[in-house]
């Protein structure tokens, strides 16, 4: 890329490495890490953890007219922030700072009175009392970057982040917020400030708040890094990076040095909650490599992922598994498989805005696997107009990913010999070239991830895993 800027890294830190004061000094540092190896920073923020759920909590009492409760949500965060300033800033940091906090918690005091006041809570109010988070953290941890040496300067995300106006899910318009990025932000990095701005939050055209969607943050690392083309784009979060299992269940699960974008994507809906990877699709298309890393272990590398694959001697990156699923059975003894049959049984998945996971047909039959069961009551009644149905909870789905098994043969042969002791109930294979997922009892979950890791992860390719962490465990 002709503009590619090497010398700037989009920092984002998430709620927990934002908590508190600590973890806000620990930011701070992992940021100065980052200036002392000579690169420009620009630092995006989630808001401080739970504040986002409170400030929801909040308008909801206030959309029911409950002001007091409202107010008193409110109370508690001001307090909660103004107390963390205190211990985050010395004298002279704190008196600059608190009456701007003051200045936001009294507006946001005034939103909510008018929402309870009208009894009602739109789309667009509810993202104004919700971007107070951001704003806030965002305040909160320039000042706090200023007062360390780091040069910090708050950047109102509102002023860059251009959106549309869908109000709750806004999407952003990228060609006017690289124009707004190159014009107020690059500016300062180039001057040697570090930028810090608040993620999730934006403003239409007109200037009026709206947010990007819950965990939102991430997208506005991704928009940042991509409207600027830096030469690289680092989530931080809790967690060491995406590994080849869940290590509670496998304590052999090592970390995975670099992914596709494509496979964490696959990763992403097993509640692998590092990070949803369509939030980084700006960056992926730049081809911005994108890093995750733990605030609480900074020396750890993380995970490097990357629009493509590094080839890797190992079939799959890792196994991960969804439980709490629902199987249901569409038996269409009545219909057969007559021309417009799928179509009225997805008809009624639609009408009930329920997702479908996986599915499987034969000749006189479809199974469907679900994860929401509020409606499932209402789905099956209404199937039940069409078909014979039964459904079975405590399902749990296993997914294997990897980019090499494209082309591999043998690989179902080798999964299934390894968890052959075990009842599968579902299989589904061919949708995505790079997974591999099937059904199983909830109560299996963990004996077929450990059998599968011990089948696939014996000899992991040192390229791509970190096996030294292994070795130093087990000496
Ligand atoms: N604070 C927002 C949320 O909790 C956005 C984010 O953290 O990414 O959804
Ligand atoms: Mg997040």
């Amino acid at each position: 890329m002709s503009q590619a800027r090497n010398h700037i890294v989009v920092m984002k830190f998430g709620g927990t490495s934002v908590e508190d004061a600590r973890a806000m000094l620990r930011t701070a540092a992992i940021v100065r890490g980052r200036r002392e190896r000579g690169l420009g920073a620009v630092v995006v923020v989630s808001a401080m953890a739970k504040v986002t759920d409170q400030l929801l909590a909040a308008a909801a009492a206030a959309g029911r007219g409950d002001k007091a409760g409202a107010l008193a949500i409110a109370s508690r965060l001001r307090h909660r922030h103004v107390d963390t300033a205190a211990e985050l800033l010395d004298e002279t940091g704190f008196s600059a700072l608190e009456p701007a906090i003051g200045l936001e918690f009294d507006a946001l005091d005034d939103l909510l009175r008018g929402i309870a006041a009208v009894g009602e809570l739109t789309p667009r109010t509810s993202d104004n009392v919700v971007s107070f988070g951001e704003r806030l953290s965002s305040r909160m941890v320039a000042a706090a970057f200023a007062q360390h040496g780091l040069e910090g300067v708050h950047v109102d995300a509102r002023t860059c982040i251009v959106t549309d106006d869908h109000y709750g899910k806004a999407a952003p318009i990228e060609a006017a917020i690289e124009a707004k990025l190159l014009d107020l932000v690059l500016p300062l990095v180039e001057a040697g400030q570090t930028p810090v701005m608040g993620g999730f939050i934006g403003a239409n055209a007109e200037g009026i708040t709206t947010t990007l969607g819950r965990g939102g943050s991430d997208y506005t690392a991704a928009l940042v890094g991509g409207g600027l083309h830096a030469g690289a784009i680092e989530i931080w979060t809790d967690v060491n990076g995406i590994m080849t299992t869940d290590p509670r269940i496998c304590a052999d699960a090592l970390r995975v040095k670099t992914i596709s974008f494509e496979e964490a994507a696959e990763l992403a809906y097993f509640g692998a909650k590092v990070l949803h990877p369509a939030t980084i699709l700006p960056a992926v298309q730049k081809s911005i490599p994108v890093w995750v890393l733990n605030s609480r272990n900074p020396e750890n590398e993380g995970t490097k992922i990357t629009a493509m694959a590094p080839p890797c001697a190992s079939p799959f990156k890792s196994i991960a598994a969804k439980k709490r699923l629902t199987i249901i059975d569409v038996v269409a003894s009545r219909m057969l498989m007559t021309h417009g049959y799928l179509k009225a049984v997805f008809d009624v998945f639609d009408k009930y805005h329920c997702a479908i996971d996986m599915v499987s047909t034969s000749e006189v039959s479809i199974s469907v696997t679900v994860d929401s069961n509020e409606r499932l009551p209402e789905i099956c009644a209404d199937l039940g107009k069409i078909a014979d149905v039964k459904y079975e909870g405590h399902k749990a789905l296993v997914c294997l990913v990897g980019e090499d098994i494209r082309g591999r043969s043998g690989m179902s042969g080798r999964v299934f010999s390894a968890i052959r002791h075990i009842n599968i109930r579902m299989i589904s294979q061919g949708a995505s070239e790079i997974n591999m997922s099937f059904m199983i009892e909830e109560s299996d979950v963990e004996e077929a991830i450990r059998s599968l890791h011990a089948e696939f992860f014996a000899e992991p390719d040192p390229t791509v895993f970190d096996v030294e962490a292994r070795v130093a465990v087990k000496v």
